[in-house]
């Protein structure tokens, strides 16, 4: 049988500890026979990020916006225990951040969805891609302990010393005091993630404030989503039939939970955090979520949402065969294969990646399960495979 081919190599990001296993495990059982694999390879394991200094992380985020679509295996961020565990040169940050940092982009995470595995909630049908906008807001505010008798303002200064105020209380007992800020431009980078990537997966995006109590604030969100919208999508929203619309962050709690699921949901930074969460939980399990960071740019960054799976790592290292999932990886695999196929016209490799999804979902409505899924599937016979048994099941279904 012959290969399939590619033409653009893709921006590939190895990682950290089970991850990093599993990683080379998809590629050897469900990919490399099937395909002429095309990449570009950066280690961003913690070992080769502390010899470089962290500038491999730098240098893929840049190709990434180079080549326009990456995929990332996950990473360790490291702590001061892992400072010792790795002797590190220093406390490298986040490669997700830096990453995201770089191209300015939006996470989208969903869950993948099978039908022996019910969500809590039973009108879910479809899966919820949850974006959340991930700079500033309370996640970048500073605060502060008032002490009693004391006046609180918020003060601008401008380019000629010209302040203004506003006061924020006056404290007769004492209280806790917050300032928060966002920017114009990271809210339209924001809107215009969301709308690209609704017009890619051609799904109806909603997006919710509290407008009605933050008439400034959150108004200036609602805002600016209805500017970029109106200038820049409406039309190839129209052409594509999806909808955009804005409503209260309330409402769209009440209607999330009535609706069959299917679309996306823009959420700032902290419903963003505390939505993926519910929604992660009301689906199973976090090894079922994948996640893309969009950049205004249209360059993209496939990954699963879930970390470097530590502990299976360490009962891989004393020799035991782990059932790890390997789902939230292999889909981030076929999210970027797709996505260049797209881009190439190469309608081969997007069959390939249509076909390897499909029976990675068969082998687990089949009863062939990681350990983590074994008591939430619901089926008659299951039976709990290793992620290498688990992913030839997969690779012998596909051929
Ligand atoms: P984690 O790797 O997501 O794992 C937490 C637990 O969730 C696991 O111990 C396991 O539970 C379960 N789990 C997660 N993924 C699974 C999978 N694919 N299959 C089966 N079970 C799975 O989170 P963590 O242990 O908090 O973090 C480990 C490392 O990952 C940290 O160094 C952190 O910095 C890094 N991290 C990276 C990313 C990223 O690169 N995007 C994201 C988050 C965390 P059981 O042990 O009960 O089976
Ligand atoms: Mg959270």
């Amino acid at each position: 049988m012959s290969k399939i081919k590619m033409t653009t190599p893709l921006v590939e990001m190895d990682g950290d500890e089970m991850t990093r296993i599993i990683w080379q495990q998809i590629k050897a059982i469900v990919l490399d026979p099937f395909i002429d694999l095309k990449t570009e390879y950066f280690d961003l394991g913690l070992p080769n990020r502390d010899a470089t200094d962290d500038q491999v992380t730098k240098d893929a985020a840049i190709r990434t916006r180079e080549l326009g679509v990456a995929v990332k295996c996950a990473t360790i961020t490291p702590n001061a225990q892992r400072m010792d565990e790795y002797k590190l040169k220093k406390l490298w940050p986040s490669p997700n951040a830096t990453i995201r940092a770089y191209l300015d982009g939006t996470v989208f995470r969903a869950p993948i969805m099978v039908s022996c595995i019910k969500p809590l909630v039973s009108s879910w049908e479809k899966p919820i891609t949850i974006a959340r906008h991930a700079y500033g807001d309370i996640y970048g505010g500073r605060e502060q302990l008032v002490p009693a008798d004391t006046r609180a303002e918020l003060v601008l200064t401008g380019p000629d010393g010209q302040e203004s105020r506003t006061l924020l209380h006056t404290f007769s007992g004492a209280g806790v005091v917050m300032g928060m800020h966002n920017t114009d431009a990271s809210i339209i980078s924001f809107a215009r993630s969301c709308m690209k990537h609704a017009l890619d997966v051609g799904q109806d995006l909603w997006f919710a404030a509290k407008d009605t109590i933050s008439k400034t604030y959150d108004h200036r969100f609602k805002d600016l989503f209805a500017e970029v919208f109106a200038a820049e999508f409406a039309d190839a929203f129209q052409q594509a039939g999806i909808t955009y619309f804005y409503t209260l962050i309330d409402d769209a709690v009440a209607r999330v939970m009535r609706s069959p699921g299917g679309m996306i949901w823009a959420c700032k930074n902290y419903d963003g955090d505390v939505m993926s969460d519910m929604l992660a939980s009301a689906c199973g399990s976090l090894a079922m979520m994948t996640s893309v960071l969009v950049a205004p740019d249209g360059s993209v960054e496939y990954e699963a949402a879930h970390g470097t799976v530590t502990r299976h790592y360490y009962r891989h290292l004393k020799g035991e065969k782990t059932s790890t999932n390997p789902m939230a990886t292999l889909l981030a695999w076929t999210g970027a294969l797709k996505k260049r196929a797209e881009l190439d016209q190469l309608p081969e490799l997007a069959a390939f990646t249509d076909r390897l999804e499909a029976a990675a979902l068969a082998t687990i409505e089949a009863g062939v399960v990681t350990g983590d899924l074994k008591n939430l599937v619901q089926l008659d016979k299951v039976n709990v495979a290793s992620t290498e048994d688990f992913l030839r099941a997969i690779a012998a279904r596909l051929a």
